[in-house]
């Protein structure tokens, strides 16, 4: 597995190498957006851990453009916790975000769970059609794309009609998480507002179970 490690800050970048050199991943690092974007139209990467603050290209701006032609799992790496918000609002593509300082445990939890292919069946449900190991969405056969985390979350909620999934059940699935309780919270509700949106859903796929969570179908 081929890791891409955007980092200006030289020793940041180092320690997050070191710590995914130890689990045996292969390590390429890159200081800048345009090298990273470089690095990665030369090699065959994996996964791809992005600073947001990065001299010339932003991580929003290097995420915009991976995005636009790979659904390579991306997780950001951001100083300020509010900023997770934002970023989940802004549909950077990201699948995770991570804020930093981080522990190495954390790190690789966060990794492999990018990493982990869902392996089960398609699913069909309304008018939409699900397929976990293309990652592919289409309603009334017309694709729609998520990112893994978004598409993660409809998976789950998809999968099984009508059960009621707490917030923190749903980021269980969707990805492993150390973040703190409320944060979780609104991180869920931003991405179940982006697959609504999504799906231009009207109140027919996914409904909210007041102080419960989420389900999909009545
Ligand atoms: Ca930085």
């Amino acid at each position: 597995m081929n890791i891409l490690v955007v980092e200006d800050e030289k020793s940041i970048r180092e320690v997050e190498a070191a710590y995914l050199k130890q689990q045996g991943y292969t390590v390429f690092e890159a200081q800048d957006g345009e090298e990273a974007l470089e690095v990665f139209a030369d090699k065959s990467i994996d996964l791809i851990i992005l600073d947001l603050n990065l001299p010339s290209i932003d991580g929003i701006e290097v995420c915009r453009k991976i995005r636009n032609k790979s659904l390579v799992p991306i997780i950001m790496v951001t100083a300020r916790i509010e900023e997770i918000d934002e970023l989940v609002g802004l549909e950077t593509g990201a699948d995770d975000y991570i804020k930093k300082p981080f522990s190495p445990a954390i790190l690789i939890a966060r990794v492999k769970s990018a990493l982990r292919r869902v392996d089960e069946g398609i699913v069909e449900e309304m008018d939409l059609h699900i397929d976990p190991e293309k990652m592919l969405v289409e309603k009334e056969g017309k694709k729609i794309s998520f990112t893994t985390t978004q598409f993660n979350i409809l998976y789950t909620l998809v999968k099984n009609p009508g059960k009621v999934f707490t917030r923190e059940e749903i980021l269980d699935r969707a990805y492993d998480d150390s973040l703190p309780p409320d944060v979780l919270d609104r991180t869920v509700d931003a991405h179940i507002k982006s697959i609504r949106k999504k799906l231009d859903d009207k109140q027919k796929y996914i409904h909210t179970v007041i102080g419960k969570g989420y389900k999909f179908g009545e």
